[in-house]
């Protein structure tokens, strides 16, 4: 987690001269990403300055301490350029207040006393990076509050900006990477400028309301997780901590993508009666687990589950999916700083496939790279490959390719557990793909992990669990004929199949308004890559996020898919969805929507013939 918010209170008048805490109700607007509604106070997690403990260096060390020093400079001038290019969303007030710090910010980490200072006590009092910035920012904090000036209160602020810098600078040079939350108070409502999916794989539902973060998109692995997690929350909501301070009132609605602090009585009261429909809708859904996913003219269709985290698996057993579709492995190489070995992977997977008690399970190999470059993982995979664009670097398949023993130990742990389970229980899936030869090179090694395991005398499955190739990039979607020739099955990731073809990051706020999978580009690569499948009777489904939309289930039957993965928690409104729904009805209403190229009379249409099953049904 980034915490980047300026405090303007170290830098500002004594407490005395604050101005009173805001109690009027102040309504943040972000991005939906996790329904329902969270009433409790904000846990702001910026943290508290980092105290780095006092370090000296040795002589041969100077060179390399200089270097992080800069690089945690750089990091530190990044941080505020972009604090600035946000501050038009704030209130002109705030703004007003920001502006003129942040400009101070930006010129102390130019070439100032401060960052001269510190590189010279490296040099000459060999000190650690971290030592020498702390040191001399209280020097210089000195000279400034000792200065013979009437103005003390503004002496007092300059001092503080000098320090808050220093702190900041701290932050980038001892940041780690692994946090705990912990010390979040039960109830609160989490408040952070930025989560990462490894941050929030580290969340306890039980304990935590909301979650609400300026930075992050609709479709990204952090909204994902938190999906996932049932968690109430809301992402790329601008200036929210800028307004928000640790323990104001709150409500968030997940649903609305909206955050109210110090709400009113109205705003309380109407959030009340929300978590009481949840809970009558909840209850009403729930009586559709044993009731199969059936349309109304007779047609199956499969219902599975997208797993992050194992503790999932009892969501998933509720939600009566019939099995596994995507088994995202990503959450065994999160916040530790060795790799899970085979064995560390056999003990992982093993319990999910035993829990699903012979239900397909598909595990997708480990998907890094990209979005999900996550710094624990880092710390574990030595690449040395530093892309400028890492969305389109060494990512998913490519990667494990180029460092075959992580996807023989993966392939070797899945086949172990893989001989323990009923035939079709387990199924291998590739992230990433791009061309054909992936995933023959794949289907190279996993041969050969089998008879390394034969000889070395384990049991491994006479015919090996079919391994597919993930859809997710326009290549492989316009390539989807060759690939089937060498894939068992296909999964169609929209999520990134729609980053991809339109060019826009799913995880970053700014351009969250240009991400849609029902952009035209993106609904023809879907049809493209499912009649490639389905003219070779392959099985195909949808495991993005789009399968856990209600909304989008006509569109997607009708064309042609029948096994849709997600969410366990959209399961019921799906299945919901697919029981009030014909198959003529929704391959006419398919060909209707592919005529069009407007993307907006695309959701037009959608949304319309979402609003008529729901009149119908
Ligand atoms: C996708 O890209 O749609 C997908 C399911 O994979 P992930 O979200 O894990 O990238
Ligand atoms: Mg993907």
């Amino acid at each position: 987690m980034k915490t980047e918010r300026p405090d303007p209170k170290a830098a500002a008048d004594p407490p005395a001269k604050r101005p009173p805490r805001r109690s009027r109700e102040v309504v943040i607007r972000g991005i939906a990403v996790a329904p329902g509604i969270a009433i409790g106070e904000v846990f702001d997690t910026s943290e508290p300055p980092a105290e780095a403990p006092r370090r000296a260096i040795e002589a041969g060390a100077v060179d390399a301490e200089k270097q992080r020093l800069a690089t945690a400079v750089a990091a530190s001038r990044k941080q505020v350029a972009k604090l600035k290019t946000r501050l038009g969303v704030l209130p002109e007030e705030a703004q007003e207040e920001l502006e003129p710090l942040l400009d101070a910010y930006a010129l102390m980490l130019g070439d100032s006393r401060l960052i001269r200072g510190a590189r010279k006590r490296i040099e000459n009092e060999l000190l650690a990076a971290e030592t020498a910035v702390a040191d001399e920012a209280e020097a210089i904090a000195e000279v400034i509050l000792s200065a013979r000036d009437d103005d003390k209160a503004g002496l007092r602020r300059r001092a503080g900006e000098v320090r808050e810098i220093a702190r900041r600078l701290t932050r980038n040079l001892t940041q780690n990477p692994f946090r705990s939350f912990k010390d979040v108070p039960e109830g609160a409502i989490l408040v952070a400028v930025e989560l990462t999916p490894a941050d929030a794989a580290l969340l306890d539902p039980a304990r935590i309301a909301g979650v609400a973060a300026e930075e992050g998109g609709a479709d990204g692995h952090t909204a994902i997780m938190l999906r996932a997690l049932g968690i109430p929350a809301v992402l790329g909501a601008p200036g929210l901590t800028e307004a928000a301070r640790r323990g104001d009132p709150a409500v968030l609605d997940g649903a609305a993508g909206s955050i109210a602090l110090h709400p009113t009585t109205v705003t309380l009261g109407h959030a009340k009666d929300q978590i009481a429909a949840y809970a009558r809708e909840r209850q009403r859904l729930g009586k559709l687990r044993r009731l199969p996913a059936v349309t109304t003219d007779g047609e199956q269709v499969e219902l599975l589950a997208n797993l992050e985290i194992p503790a999932e698996l009892p969501l998933i057993a509720q939600a009566g999916a019939q099995g596994i579709g995507l088994l995202r492995s990503e959450f065994l190489f999160m916040n530790r700083e060795d790799l899970p070995d085979e064995d560390d992977q056999f003990a992982a997977y093993h319990p999910i496939v035993e829990a699903m008690n012979g239900d397909p399970v598909t595990i997708r190999v480990l998907d890094w790279g990209g979005e999900k470059d996550m710094e624990a993982l880092a710390a574990g995979v030595e690449t040395h490959h530093a892309s400028a664009n890492p969305a389109l670097g060494l990512r998913g398949i490519r990667m494990l390719l180029k460092r075959p023993e992580l996807l023989e130990a993966q392939f070797a742990a899945i086949l172990r557990i893989a001989a323990r389970a009923p035939e079709g229980a387990v199924r291998v899936m590739l992230p990433m793909v791009t061309v054909p030869e992936e995933v023959k090179a794949a289907r190279d090694i996993y041969d050969r992990v089998a008879r390394r395991l034969r000889r070395r005398g384990e049991k491994v499955p006479e015919k090996l669990p079919e391994l597919g190739a993930m859809i997710e990039t326009p290549g492989a979607a316009l390539a989807a004929d060759a690939i089937a020739l060498e894939a068992d099955f296909f999964a169609i990731g929209t999520n990134d199949l729609a980053m991809y073809t339109l060019a826009v990051d799913r995880g970053d706020a700014e351009v969250a308004h240009l991400y849609d999978p029902l952009h035209p580009a993106v609904l023809r690569l879907v049809q493209f890559s499912t009649e490639a499948a389905l003219r070779l009777r392959m099985p195909v489904s949808i495991c993005g996020e789009m399968a856990g939309n209600p909304a989008l289930v006509p569109l997607l039957l009708g064309l042609g898919i029948r096994s849709l993965s997600m969410n366990a928690g959209a399961i019921p409104r799906v299945k919901q969805a697919v029981r009030a729904l014909d198959i003529g009805d929704c391959a006419r209403f398919a060909r209707r929507v592919m005529e069009q190229s407007d993307p907006a009379r695309i959701r037009e249409l959608v949304d319309g013939f979402a609003a008529g099953v729901t009149e119908r049904g």
